[in-house]
């Protein structure tokens, strides 16, 4: 019998179970058990709800149908993603905003939630991290599993190696640069979960800061379709000099509903470089490349012909006509909110609506308060990371009727108790 065994990567048992949504799942069963009689709506779903475009459905029957034949079977296809699709995201995604792209700088994907937890595969272990706090948790989940985070402090909720940029009311949700630079900058925006969204003139800060300091930007703009306003930047390269200092991930999970039918991209342009430990110039490009190549096989192709057909002129009306009603969700639980004497951040540019909690109130407090008197579901900001706590997070994705029936519920509740 041999004497050594099989070792884990003990990373993993460094990341922190994450409770939230079972939690949350725990709690609304009990409360159905309970009161069967009671409806529950549920605004604390990140899932589109809307079916998807009939274009993006028509265009996979139709590419489906092709691989029934010798002649038009596909098998592998690149393992970068096929021209024809590449080509529609520069023409429409980046050339109609001014940015110019080359085919091997995209890479099509199974969507962003991959992407943005595989992109850590190419980077050293030593490097430090920053992320916002709140934060979509799989940057911070993927940085611990590759050893980057150090140990947990239960008091504080934090890893001893990250470095967290907290975005709250007081700074108008906009993250500080830290006082020691970071080599990897996670930044999310339309943001999941506060809604909030930074100018170009505040992304333009970063760029340079990223340059100056010889650090890389993650750049996730997944919730990009939901930009309402003009100033607040589509894609990382509207700002000058991006391009040798950011990675960008895009969805179309959310643009078109694909959450279920998995497709998105990253742009990683030629001009990004990452340094060796003797300083040397090596191409992300490439590294990014070689990692797909090896790890990878691409999107089937009937997907990627859904995902091309959303560029037609029908399917941009289609998805057009879904967010619109997402948008519209969003204003409803805005208004909603501030009626009720809520102060409201994020819905406009994004599907996730955050709320402030009465000063002293507690997410969880409030969940369980939401869930008990009048049946609404959301998310306790505090999942989302310690500067999370206080806050609360709803989301535009339920339908109209429950979105307008739990308003008029929320109103009634807090004008009522005038508890806000
Ligand atoms: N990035 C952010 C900020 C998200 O909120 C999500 C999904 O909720 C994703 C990425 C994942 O997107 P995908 O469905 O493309 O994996």
């Amino acid at each position: 019998m041999r004497l050594s065994m099989i070792k884990i990567n003990e990373n993993f048992l460094d990341l922190q179970d994450n409770y939230l949504f079972s939690t949350i799942a725990k709690k609304v069963a009990k409360f159905q058990e309970e009161h069967p009689d009671k409806k529950v709506i549920k605004l604390g779903i990140g899932d589109v709800t809307l079916p998807l475009a009939k274009s993006c459905v028509d265009a996979m029957k139709k590419a489906a149908e092709e691989l029934l034949y010798k002649e038009s079977f596909r098998g592998y296809g690149p393992e970068q993603g096929y021209d024809f699709l590449k080509e529609k995201i520069i023409k429409y995604d980046y050339k109609s905003r001014g940015i110019d792209l080359d085919l091997d700088e995209i890479f099509i994907s199974d969507g962003a939630k991959c992407d943005t937890g595989n992109i850590v595969d190419i980077f050293a272990k030593g490097n430090k991290v920053a992320i916002t706090d709140p934060v979509y948790p799989v940057y911070l989940d993927t940085n611990t599993m590759s050893g980057r985070a150090g140990k947990y402090n239960e008091s504080t909720g934090r890893y001893s190696n990250i470095i967290y940029m907290p975005c709250t009311s007081e700074n108008n949700f906009e993250p500080q640069f830290p006082d020691e630079a970071p080599d990897i900058i996670y930044l999310c925006f339309p943001n999941n979960p506060t809604g909030t969204v930074c100018t170009k003139e505040q992304l333009a800060k970063w760029v340079k800061y990223a340059k100056d300091n010889k650090s890389i930007i993650l750049y996730d703009c997944a919730y990009e379709c939901f930009i309402t306003e003009e100033n607040i930047p589509h894609s990382i390269y509207e700002i000058e000099g991006a391009k040798d200092v950011a990675i960008e991930f895009k969805s179309y999970s959310k643009t078109a509903g694909f959450t279920g039918v998995r497709c998105g991209y990253v742009v990683v342009p030629k001009k990004v470089y990452g340094y060796t430990e003797k300083s040397e110039k090596v191409s992300i490009n490439k590294l990014w490349n070689r990692r797909q190549c090896t790890k990878f096989n691409g999107v089937s192709y009937v997907t990627q012909r859904a995902a091309e057909a959303i560029y037609s002129e029908e399917g941009q009306k289609e998805i057009k006509e879904n967010i619109k009603y997402y948008q519209e969700n969003a204003k409803i639980i805005r208004n909603g909110l501030q009626e009720s004497g809520f102060l409201v951040y994020g819905g406009v540019n994004a599907p996730y609506i955050w709320l402030k909690l009465p000063d002293g109130v507690k997410s969880w407090d409030f969940f369980d308060e939401l869930l008990n008197n009048i049946g609404i579901v959301g998310t306790p900001g505090v999942g989302f990371g310690p500067c999370g706590e206080g806050y609360f997070r709803l989301t535009a994705f339920g339908s109209r009727e429950n979105t307008e029936e739990a308003m008029k519920k929320i109103k009634e509740y807090f004008i009522r108790e005038s508890k806000v």
